[in-house]
């Protein structure tokens, strides 16, 4: 790498011998003020800063579009004792009593300090608020979002897990952490004994602050009815196409074709975006089958044939709802792609569209391409092509964010001659 700080460059830094998914020529991006402004094969003026990526595959940052930080980890505090639904459920509500700032922030910590190793740029956290946490999450990653605002984008979505109708207080909690700065609001109306007064009361909110709204939605494998059609009808009512994403949606995998077809439909008009959580729903799914067991993931490569915006996230890292994961949404890009049988080099860069591009729009970041006019938040991955990307998620990763070089991982191997030695 050059570096020359001394003279006014036109272009703070160019990114060379770039692998784009879309050229077969390996390509130049030129970058200033933190946006892309031009790519082509050569782009002769100097820059302050020229990075080789030496034919190596450059993409959008990635972006996690659903994860819980305020409840990362919390596997080291509890290990699973029955590894069920329900113990999940319980054993976190006994945990969460037990949460205070500096907890949480900890934790946070460790996710978001990998997170910009692995190259992503952009996350939507879910964050916990209900008459037993009360205010405690928001207040904890609130500052975080600060802290890190130069390396990540931080979206904070105002959650409320336990229900609402069922819990007084938490209308007015949600309210208060929506003043206090939360980005986005959200529930599981599945918890709550009134799903459909509990999906009203989150647009209501929305409405209020206008602001996104993002739900836990169809997910249990019951015979209750679905609800998704509540939120779309909702959505459509208030204007707010685009701006509302579902994560799981597993019960989507239940449906025949021609009743997936008229659910895209639907979605499609309403401008709502699924998002699979495979590493989850996987786990957590088709527990009553005896045999022959369902998968359970939100069939979202048909979603997308079907023009829905679709993508994938990882939900939880090592907790009672998913004791597996390290935040790598490229992890998850492997394992949508052998659940879902994707095998081919187009499906491939599907997978890699649903954590890059793709999860992006879902939360409300348009435009998060290599294009010129785009922000220049990048990830550069050690791979020469995309299959292999998504075959198996590489190490070497260089982040860069709104045009500044923020992390690069390199992983090496000693050669025999030079091991430590241990005695
Ligand atoms: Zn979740």
């Amino acid at each position: 790498m050059m570096q020359n700080q001394s003279i006014d460059f036109e272009i703070d830094l160019k990114i060379e011998n770039a692998t784009l998914a879309k050229e077969s020529e390996q390509q130049t991006i030129a970058i200033r003020n933190g946006k892309i402004i031009q790519i082509a094969p050569v782009i002769s003026p100097p820059a302050a800063q020229t990075l080789d990526a030496a034919g190596s595959i450059v993409v959008p940052g990635l972006v996690d579009p659903h994860l819980h930080l305020d409840k990362a980890f919390l596997l080291e505090k509890s290990p699973a004792q029955a590894g069920t639904f329900q113990e999940a459920l319980e054993e976190t509500l006994r945990l969460k009593k037990e949460f205070t700032i500096e907890d949480i922030q900890a934790r946070s910590r460790r996710v978001i300090e990998n997170a910009i190793g692995f190259g992503i740029t952009a996350i939507r956290s879910h964050v916990e608020v209900d008459p037993i946490l009360q205010l405690t999450s928001i207040k904890a990653l609130l500052p975080l979002k600060q802290e890190y605002a130069q390396r990540l984008t931080l979206q904070l979505a105002i959650f409320a897990q336990e229900g609402i109708t069922n819990q007084p207080g938490t209308e007015q909690l949600l309210h208060q952490a929506l003043t206090l700065g939360g980005d986005v609001i959200g529930s599981a109306p599945y918890t709550d004994p009134d799903p459909e007064r509990n999906i009203n009361i989150v647009f209501d909110l929305a409405q209020s602050f206008d602001c996104d709204v993002d739900f836990h939605l169809d997910f249990l494998d019951d015979d209750e009815p679905l609800l998704f059609p509540i939120v779309a009808r909702e959505t459509i009512k208030r204007g707010w196409q685009n701006r509302v994403c579902l994560g799981h949606m597993t019960r989507l995998a239940g449906l025949s074709p021609a009743k997936l077809k008229e659910a895209a439909a639907l979605l499609r008009e309403a401008g709502i975006s699924i998002l699979a959580l495979p590493a989850s729903d996987l786990y957590m799914m088709a527990r009553q089958d005896t045999h022959n067991v369902r998968r359970g993931v939100a069939p979202i490569q048909t979603l997308f044939d079907l023009n829905v915006n679709t993508a994938i996230a990882t939900n939880n890292i090592q907790n009672l709802f998913t004791p597996f994961g390290d935040g790598d949404p490229l992890k998850i890009c492997t394992l949508l792609a052998q659940t879902l049988q994707l095998g081919t080099q187009e499906r491939h860069a599907l997978c890699l569209e649903m954590a890059t591009t793709q999860a992006a729009k879902a939360i409300g970041l348009r435009d998060h391409r290599i294009e010129p006019g785009s922000a220049a938040d990048l990830v550069i991955l050690g791979a020469d092509s995309i299959s292999q990307v998504v075959g198996a998620a590489p190490g070497d990763r260089i982040t860069i964010k709104s045009g500044n070089i923020i992390s690069q991982t390199l992983v090496s191997r000693t050669p025999k001659d030079q091991l430590v030695q241990i005695v």
